[in-house]
């Protein structure tokens, strides 16, 4: 018989019933899926493919496409039945109509050990409750199970020449806490699955779980009667006050009660409510002392950087923030620096970004970013070099220091606003700057060099895009 739910599913109904029903009857209300979701999904399947060296020689039942779900799950008990198959790869089940695809099984002297491989750091609540089901439709197939565990990326790992598997994951049991959940998951499959066979769609407001854990794919459709220019989307306000006065009826600005919120919430509602960038007057000398500085020998820079789940580079940790590659546009001219991924270049970076701060000041997007990945790249530097060159605090402007200082808000959430979307409101112009995740992914695994070129083509833009974001806030608060 099909299944009716999987891990997926399953987590998404225990986000929100509603979209559990939509995503299954009315798919094509479905919002398209971010990069940075994309990229995670890749993260998630390069780490869990890695994982799987952990228990060398297993037979791979992972299925190719949805119609082999059937064979896959005989195929697996087959797998099972075999003294001789020790360790079983995306090992598929199913149990009271639901579906699920094992990470690892593997038989140990004391019987079978189910793993669930996730790239992350720490185990999330919703991890729990994603070994929890896996935890009751193995026990519910007949697989007497051992132990269940979690293995994650371990944040005290620091990569040395050679990765080291044992070191880099970090293996723990939640066999009690999956045990815990048994009856509560029993429960949620059954709501899941009578919401499932519902002839409408359940009613459910808008509220804080459209975000959370995860942003959901129907916001597009749930939120079409919320104004663009809401206090729904006003990110100084507290997400819990917000859909307080949203369930006493509220919707617009207006609406909200008199001296509501702080200081930032005022400045933020007047520029939604005016459709124009709005910021606090109060700040314009110290700002404006950091743009008179620039004197023509100033530098924009852009630093692509990335942070790859699993380390590749001497001395660092999972997640760990390195640079790419850095654009710089100084004294007229434009330079790129590529191929940050040795020892080597990360000293030049240093020596690149502290040669640029003897000149004048550096303009970037982010100071503080720009400020640890100098710090990262010093540890490179010869014991000789590591005092001359430096990069003084007061040489540093970043864009986004300078709108904290001058409260500045856009007439949209500042939330997932991106650089180019922010160049844009600012200047005016429209860069059409390549979204950063695909600018990493296609640098990382551009195959041919025309493809590289391309990308780095696309990276001679941004720190124009930089100057001229700069350049706007420099006439806006001159008027
Ligand atoms: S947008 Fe919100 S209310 Fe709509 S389906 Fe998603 S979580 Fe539920």
């Amino acid at each position: 018989m099909a299944h009716l739910l999987s891990k997926s599913t399953y987590i998404r109904g225990r986000q929100c019933q509603k979209s559990l029903y939509l995503n299954k009857k009315r798919p094509f209300l479905r919002d398209k899926i971010s990069p940075e979701q994309l990229a995670k999904f890749k993260r998630g399947t390069d780490v869990g493919i890695l994982a799987q060296s952990l228990f060398p020689g297993g037979v791979d039942c992972k299925p190719k496409s949805p119609a082999q779900y059937a064979a896959k799950i005989a195929e697996t008990a087959a797998m099972m039945a075999k003294p001789e198959v020790h360790t079983i790869y995306e090992a598929v089940f199913q149990w009271e109509e639901v579906l699920i695809i094992l990470d690892i099984l593997a038989r140990h002297n004391d019987g079978w050990h189910a793993y669930e491989v996730k790239s992350s750091l720490r185990i999330s609540e919703t991890y729990l409750q994603d070994a929890a089901l896996q935890y009751y439709v193995l026990t519910g197939s007949g697989v007497k199970l051992h132990d269940f565990s979690i293995i994650h990326l371990d944040a005290d790992y620091i990569f040395q020449e050679n990765l080291e598997l044992d070191k880099l994951f970090k293996t723990v049991s939640v066999l009690e806490e999956v045990r815990q959940h048994y009856d509560e998951t029993g429960t949620n499959i059954r709501i899941s699955k009578a919401t499932l066979e519902a002839e409408s769609s359940p009613k459910i407001p808008i509220g804080p779980w459209c975000h959370s854990p995860y942003p959901c794919d129907l916001i597009g459709h749930c939120w079409k009667h919320v104004p663009a220019n809401s206090f729904l989307y006003m990110d100084t306000i507290a997400e819990e006050k917000r859909f307080e006065w949203y369930r006493e009826g509220m919707l617009n600005i207006g609406e909200l009660p008199d001296h509501f919120g702080e200081e930032n919430s005022r400045i933020q509602a007047k520029a939604f409510q005016s459709g124009k960038i709005c910021f606090d007057t109060q700040q314009i000398d110290p700002v404006q002392q950091l743009l008179k500085s620039r004197d023509g020998m100033e530098s924009y820079v852009y630093v692509l950087s990335h942070s790859p789940a699993i380390p590749h580079f001497s001395g660092t940790r999972p997640f760990e923030r390195l640079p790419l590659a850095i654009s710089i546009l100084s004294s007229g001219e434009l330079t790129i620096h590529h191929h940050l991924a040795t020892a080597e270049s990360m000293r030049k970076f240093a020596i690149i970004l502290a040669g640029l701060s003897r000149k004048g000041k550096i303009f970037t997007a982010d100071g503080q970013t720009l400020k640890d990945l100098f710090h990262f790249a010093s540890k490179y530097l010869n014991k000789s070099e590591l005092e001359e060159v430096s990069l003084p605090e007061e040489s540093i402007v970043g864009l986004q220091q300078l709108i904290d200082e001058l409260k500045l808000f856009f007439p949209v959430s500042m939330k997932d606003i991106s650089f180019n979307e922010m160049v844009r409101w600012l200047s005016g112009k429209n860069f059409k700057l390549k979204n950063e995740v695909f600018l990493v992914s296609d640098l990382i695994q551009a195959e041919t060099e025309p493809l590289f070129a391309d990308s780095l083509q696309r990276l001679r833009l941004f720190p124009e895009a930089l100057k001229s974001a700069f350049d706007a806030i420099h006439s806006l608060i001159s008027r």
